[in-house]
């Protein structure tokens, strides 16, 4: 027989540093939800066609493609510009997330600038990106 052991819970002070990726997320989209310039962020109609077009794999691979080019790096020359505010459903999902720039990243992920992100940090970015497009595909009716 095997032993299970519950680790996660909501009242656990440590659940954000130890809990599932879920528990994370949803801590981090409601910070979000409270932040009047990022919960203004939406897709709309055209991105929400092309997401649908493209699929979510490729919509995975254009903002891991993203993330490695324009928010890796060590140093940034336009750092805080290098997001446009329109454009690909990527950028939408980046500013709605605080993954634009390393400012945003450190001050809402405390993903320390001036060194370059490891692979797992790329992962993390990539996937906070993707859950806020899951969830945007989600709410349409
Ligand atoms: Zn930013």
């Amino acid at each position: 027989m095997r032993l299970t052991t519950v680790t996660a819970c909501s009242s656990d002070p440590r659940a954000s540093m130890t809990g599932s990726q879920d528990a994370r997320f949803a801590a981090l989209f409601d910070r979000l939800s409270r932040s009047k310039f990022r919960s203004r962020f939406r897709l709309h109609d055209r991105e929400r066609q092309y997401v649908r077009e493209k699929g979510m794999a490729v919509i995975r691979s254009h903002a891991e493609d993203f993330v490695a080019k324009r928010l890796a790096p060590a140093v940034i020359a336009n750092d805080g510009r290098q997001t446009p505010m329109r454009g690909h459903p990527v950028f939408l999902a980046q500013h709605a997330t605080a993954c634009c720039c390393r400012g945003c990243l450190y001050k809402w992920h405390r993903i320390p600038p001036g060194r370059a992100l490891t692979q797992a940090e790329q992962r993390y970015v990539t996937d906070v990106i993707m859950a806020w497009i899951e969830r945007q595909m989600r709410d349409e009716s």
